[in-house]
C-alpha cells in the first residue's frame, strides 16, 4: 500500500469541481478551526477564500509565530551536473535542449565550496538533473563524505531511487531530499515528460514513500505552479502531506513553491497563470492546514515579493543562489532557470533582520536542540 493507491481513489475533475463550489461561509469555518482537514483545505484554495485573503494572513502570521517564532532558516543549492536523461518540456536541463554539459569532479566541488564558505551557509541543497550513470548513489556518497565536515545539514534534490539507496546515503550523513512531483495529474503528466524515466509517474509519486521507509529525516514534496489549475494541484499536494504525515511521523515535511520560470530552450510557457496573490492564498492556506510544515520560498521569487511574504507563513528560504553546476566559482551560464532574487545571501539576511527575525543558517529545530 502505498500513496499511489490512495491517490487513485480521487478524480481530479471532481476535486476541481469541488473545489469550485466552497463558499466564503466554507472559509470562514475553515479559518475557525483549529485543526482544519482536507475538505476544509479546498475551501482555503477555492476562488471564494480571495476575498478573505488577509483573514487568512492574520492567521497563518499568527500560527508561524507560535511554532517556529521569529526565525528563517536560510539554505545554499549547489549544482553538481547538468546531465539529464529526461525530457521536461519546461526545464533547461532537458536532454533535447543543446546545451554545455558538466559533472562537478570533486576537485572541481572543492571550489565551488571554497566560496561557499565564506558564507555562513551550513544547510547545503544538492542538486542534479536525473542521469544517474553521470551522478548516481556512489557520486553522492563522495559528495557527501567531501562536504560533511563543512556542513552539519546536507539534503538532495536528485533523481528518484530506491530505499535501499536512500538509507546507504542516510547512513553516510544525508539528511532531507525533495523530490517534486510536478504535476499531480497523472492523466496530463505525460505531456510534459514525454520521455525517460520520469515518464513513470507511478515511480516518481511513490518516491516520498521510500524516503520514509528509509528513514530519511526531512522530505520536501510540492508541484510546479503553472503546469495545472493550482488550486488543485494544492489539494493534491495537501493529500500527500496528510498521508506521509500519518504513516512516516518521524520524519519533517516541506513544501515547496516553484514557479515557473523563463530558461534556455523550447520555449515553455506555462499553461496556467499564478499570480502572486494566488501563492499568498497557497502559502496561507498550507499554513493554516498544517501548523508545523516548513514551507520554503526559493529565488525564483523577486525581491520585493519575498521579503513581503516571508512573515506570512514562510521558514525557509534559498539566498545567493547558482542554478548550474560551477556556478559559484566561474558562472558559466549553464542554468537550469532564471534566478529571479540576484541579492547575496548577507542583503537577504540583512532584509530579514530588518524584519524583526532572526537569519538562522541551519534547520531551525537543529538549532534550538543545540541552543
Ligand atoms: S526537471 Fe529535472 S528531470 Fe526534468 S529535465 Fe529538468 S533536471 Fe531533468
Amino acid at each position: 500500500m502505498s500513496f499511489y493507491n490512495l491517490y487513485s481513489a480521487y478524480n481530479w475533475d471532481e476535486v476541481a469541481a469541488c473545489i469550485q463550489t466552497k463558499t466564503e461561509a466554507d472559509v470562514r469555518v475553515a479559518i475557525a478551526k483549529d485543526k482544519p482537514g482536507l475538505e476544509d483545505f479546498m475551501a482555503l484554495v477555492s476562488p471564494a477564500a480571495d476575498a478573505l485573503l488577509e483573514e487568512m494572513a492574520r492567521k497563518s502570521y499568527a500560527l508561524t509565530r507560535q511554532k517556529f517564532g521569529k526565525v528563517m532558516q536560510l539554505y545554499i543549492p549547489l549544482y553538481l551536473s547538468n546531465f539529464c536523461e529526461n525530457r521536461c518540456v519546461y526545464c533547461g536541463f532537458s536532454n533535447s535542449n543543446r546545451l554545455r554539459r558538466k559533472v562537478l569532479l570533486l576537485d572541481e566541488l572543492e571550489q565551488e565550496v571554497s566560496i561557499i564558505r565564506q558564507q555562513p551557509f551550513k544547510h547545503i541543497l544538492l542538486v542534479t538533473g536525473e542521469a544517474p550513470v553521470k551522478a548516481g548513489t556512489d557520486y553522492f556518497i563522495a559528495v557527501i563524505n567531501q562536504l560533511k565536515s563543512s556542513f552539519s545539514q546536507i539534503s538532495l534534490e536528485v533523481q528518484p531511487l530506491s530505499t535501499t539507496e536512500y538509507e546507504l546515503l542516510v547512513k553516510q550523513g544525508l539528511y532531507g531530499v525533495y523530490v517534486y512531483q510536478e504535476t499531480y495529474n497523472e492523466r496530463r503528466y505525460s505531456n510534459y515528460h514525454p520521455a525517460g524515466r520520469k515518464a513513470d509517474f507511478r515511480y516518481r509519486l511513490e518516491t516520498p514513500d521510500r524516503l520514509g521507509a528509509a528513514g530519511v529525516r526531512k522530505i520536501g514534496i510540492g508541484n510546479l505552479i503553472g503546469l495545472e489549475e493550482w488550486r488543485t494541484e494544492a489539494w493534491f499536494t495537501a493529500l500527500h502531506l496528510h498521508y506521509l504525515r500519518k504513516k512516516y511521523w518521524r520524519s519533517k515535511y516541506s513544501i515547496s513553491f516553484p514557479r515557473l520560470r523563463p530558461f534556455t530552450g523550447e520555449g515553455f510557457q506555462p499553461n496556467y497563470e499564478t499570480t502572486e496573490r494566488n501563492l499568498t492564498q497557497l502559502i496561507c492556506a498550507y499554513r493554516i492546514f498544517d501548523h508545523e510544515v516548513d514551507l520554503s520560498l526559493s529565488t525564483r521569487e523577486r525581491p520585493m515579493y519575498r521579503d513581503n511574504v516571508m512573515s506570512l507563513g514562510i521558514t525557509a528560504m534559498s539566498a545567493g543562489s547558482k542554478t548550474g553546476p560551477g556556478g559559484y566559482s566561474n558562472g558559466e551560464a549553464l542554468e537550469q532557470f532564471a534566478v529571479n532574487d540576484n541579492r547575496s545571501a548577507d542583503m537577504v539576511a540583512d532584509v530579514i533582520r530588518c524584519k524583526g527575525y532572526e537569519p538562522v543558517w541551519k534547520d531551525w529545530s537543529m538549532f534550538l536542540q543545540m541552543a
